[in-house]
């Protein structure tokens, strides 16, 4: 396919992933300048109105101006309600994906006791902050966005969101999502969506360079909690998320966003957590994302040591521990600086 979503406009076509489930619809809603979610936003985004819309990168950036997204992201999905398996056609990707790039966007000091149960409150881990590029032929798809990298630099911001007890954010220079992916040779143009696990604020900062750009997909649970209740307590940062012009997308339980792609629910760690499988020919990578920080996690089981609902968290994890079991299976944890695949930035499987 010579250019990015030249499929646009075509209904998506979708079937019951794992077979013979009802076909119902997943509800998508969009939400703007910064509304919380209401009965009379939930409605499909048309091709059309998407094919109106351009994505342009703020001008401050070193980085090219996005074309027009061409594509409808149209949903015409099903599942067997709560718990079911949605299907959401992101634009432009076909075929399987090829690889995962794997960025590390910035660390964080972490108590170990946050981060699993029994862990020693007064021992820090320095924790990666991570995302990832899901890579097609045609498209790529963003998995978290680290840091927004203006809000940790301006010092009144940073009072405010990032600086507390014992927490911090740290940066590398420059700007590590859109570096990284400048060094991974991915095409923003090409960017077919960003699904994010959760909305803490280490995996929310990206979305200030998707106004007017694709879809961004969230669970409903984490979004209606994330614009009612979350704040700074909760490690939550509402300026990332309720920005004009952002496409925000709502799931409701388990979703097939493109071909080898879907997401996993985990909700424990935050209402609407979500983690991601991925298909990569001869090998399955789960992206636990926050549901489990650490390998330790999903070794034990051992559940994060903070979470909004511990049952639920406990019962996450014991999932990622059994998926981790299954043959040419790898289960990622998200923050541990000790995995191998967080030591730095790199293309998986390497070429
Ligand atoms: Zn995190």
């Amino acid at each position: 396919m010579g250019r990015f979503g030249s499929g646009a406009g075509a209904e998506p076509v979708v079937g019951p992933a794992g077979g013979a489930g009802a076909v119902h619809r997943v509800r998508l809603a969009r939400h703007r300048r910064g509304a919380a979610p209401r009965r009379s936003d939930r409605r499909v985004v048309s091709g059309r109105a998407r094919r109106n819309r351009r994505y342009r990168r703020p001008r401050d950036r070193a980085t090219p101006r996005l074309h027009p997204q061409t594509a409808g992201g149209r949903a015409r999905p099903r599942s067997g309600g709560a718990g079911g398996t949605g299907l959401v056609t992101l634009p432009g990707v076909t075929g399987t994906p090829r690889a995962l790039y794997r960025f590390v966007l910035g660390y964080e000091p972490i108590r170990e006791s946050v981060s699993i149960e029994g862990g020693d409150p007064a021992r820090f881990l320095l924790e990666p902050v991570t995302a990832a590029a899901v890579c097609y032929d045609d498209a790529w798809v963003l998995l978290d966005s680290g840091f927004d990298t203006d809000a940790v630099r301006d010092p009144a911001r940073r009072a405010a969101r990032y600086n507390y007890d014992s927490y911090t954010a740290l940066l590398p220079p420059g700007d590590p999502l859109v570096d990284q992916v400048r060094a991974a040779g991915l095409d923003w143009r090409r960017l077919s969506g960003c699904a994010l696990s959760h909305l803490h604020l280490d995996h929310t900062g990206g979305l200030r360079l998707l106004e007017g750009g694709p879809p961004v997909l969230v669970q409903r649970a984490e979004w209606e909690f994330a614009t009612t209740e979350a704040d700074a307590r909760h490690v939550y940062a509402r300026d990332d998320y309720l920005r004009p012009g952002l496409d925000v997308r709502l799931l409701d339980g388990e979703t097939e966003l493109a071909p080898g792609l879907s997401t996993l629910d985990t909700r424990g760690r935050t209402p609407g957590h979500q983690s991601f499988r991925i298909g990569l020919a001869g090998r399955t990578v789960v992206l636990a994302c926050d549901a489990a920080d650490l390998r330790a996690n999903i070794t034990g089981p051992r559940a994060c040591g903070w979470a909004t609902d511990p049952v639920a968290a406990r019962v996450a994890i014991r999932r990622l521990h059994e998926l981790d079991r299954q043959p040419a299976t790898e289960v990622w944890p998200g923050h541990d600086p000790d995995w191998w695949a967080w030591q730095e930035p790199g293309l998986y499987p390497a070429r």
